[in-house]
């Protein structure tokens, strides 16, 4: 048998069911697990905590299967936790054929990540359990699901602390139609699996892209770190009178307007600009231009706490030049998905970009992740995605 054995009152977290054991907390390894191995995991007066995967390079020695002494890590166990991710999905995805089938700790599976896009699956492995793992996994999803394919989107950054290199490529059963299109709330949309960002899609987002979508009836609205249009469409679909849609992915935008040609949406009132948001913004405000409804959904300036001071400059910069740019009575709907931003913080730093705006602003809506993408309440880091909508004036 493989043991870790915590250090004297390390074993905390884990009696709270945070699946993570830290290096600094082991006293003792008894065994040579390899990489992704299932490890058994004790307090320093013996009493068993946890079945885990070892991860030898990670700061994250290894991550918790289950809590419970008596659970078989096999194959039949993984085929249960799959399942349970499955069955709770169907109730709480109603309006697209893109669905996180997967997420991770919050899931009970450390480090896997499932996407679904109509008939075929993205998987992502960022531990070593996963990793080690990953072939039957994609076996029994496709099993379970019906999938004629997993796809393989291993290129992430997270993966050089588990010592994995990236991959990508087929995992199991056919390649992803090309093209590749979901269907959210009615809007088509192509979905490149091979070579988008992330899995390909922002599915964390698909509620919030549809709220916004109804608040844009009238409004000239503008788009920052747009990707493929999501909110863009949205807008159009919910009535917009413009919409202006900025970022620096010249292939994000060519996806941006072909979803909007998959679409019976009045592109007249679309327009696509390739530039960096910050340069941007600055620029519109030198122009004198001014918008109804902002939207503001960057990529994650603070992937950790340690990035926090500079990320908080930059949520500022821009919500700043947001609010400037809004007209009064005008809404700004402004998200952060860095890890290391709590709630609390993210709103200070808008709070703070509406002083130096010299403009009254109140929040009268929040936003999170899409039900797709749980937060285990024990283990709240999995609470990524946070949003405001803000109205000016
Ligand atoms: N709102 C999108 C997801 C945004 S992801 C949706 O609903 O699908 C963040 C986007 O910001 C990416 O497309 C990336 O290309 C873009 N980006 C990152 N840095 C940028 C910058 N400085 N200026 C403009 N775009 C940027």
């Amino acid at each position: 048998m493989i043991r870790i054995t915590l250090k004297p009152g390390r074993e905390k977290s884990l009696l709270h069911r945070h699946p993570w054991i830290f290096s600094g907390a082991i006293a003792r390894l008894d065994g040579v697990p390899t990489a992704g191995e299932t490890v058994e995991v004790r307090a320093q007066d013996g009493r068993f905590l946890a079945w885990a995967a070892y991860s030898p390079q990670s700061q994250i020695r290894a991550r918790a299967w289950s809590f419970d002494e008596h659970e078989n890590i096999d194959d039949d166990f993984f085929r249960r936790r799959l399942e349970n991710a499955l069955t709770q999905r169907e109730e709480l995805v109603e309006a697209s054929t893109g669905v996180r089938l997967v997420h991770g700790e919050s899931d009970g599976l450390p480090g896997l990540v499932v996407d679904r896009y109509g008939p075929v699956l993205v998987l992502q492995a960022l531990s070593a359990g996963v990793e080690a793992r990953k072939q039957t996994l994609a076996q029994q999803l496709m099993a379970l699901t019906g999938a004629v394919g997993v796809y393989e989107r291993s290129d992430v950054d997270v993966r050089q602390l588990e010592g994995l290199p990236p991959v990508t490529g087929l995992l199991a059963g056919a390649l992803p139609p090309d093209p590749l299109t979901i269907d959210e709330y009615g809007l088509r949309m192509h979905v490149d699996v091979a070579a988008g960002q992330k899995t390909g899609f922002y599915l964390d987002q698909r509620e919030n892209r549809h709220r916004i979508g109804r608040l844009a009836a009238g409004r000239d609205v503008l788009n920052c770190f747009c990707f493929t249009g999501g909110f863009s469409l949205a807008a159009l679909h919910g009535g917009a009178r413009s919409v202006l849609s900025v970022d620096s992915s010249a292939e994000a935008l060519q996806l941006a307007e072909a979803n909007l040609a998959l679409n019976p949406l009045p592109a007249e009132r679309a327009s696509f600009v390739e530039a960096d948001v910050f340069k941007y913004l600055r620029l519109l405000r030198d122009q004198g231009k001014s918008f109804d409804l902002i939207i503001l959904d960057p990529p994650k300036f603070a992937p950790t706490a340690q990035h926090v001071q500079s990320a908080a400059r930059a949520y500022k910069d821009i919500n700043l030049l947001g609010l400037k740019l809004l007209r009064p009575g005008g809404l700004l709907a402004t998200f952060t998905c860095s890890g290391g931003m709590s709630a609390e913080l993210f709103q200070k730093i808008i709070a703070g970009a509406a002083v130096d705006a010299r403009c009254d602003a109140r929040i009268v809506e929040r936003f999170t992740a899409a039900p797709d993408h749980p937060v285990s309440l024990a283990f709240p880091e999995g609470d990524y995605l946070k949003g405001l909508l803000v109205r000016k004036g």
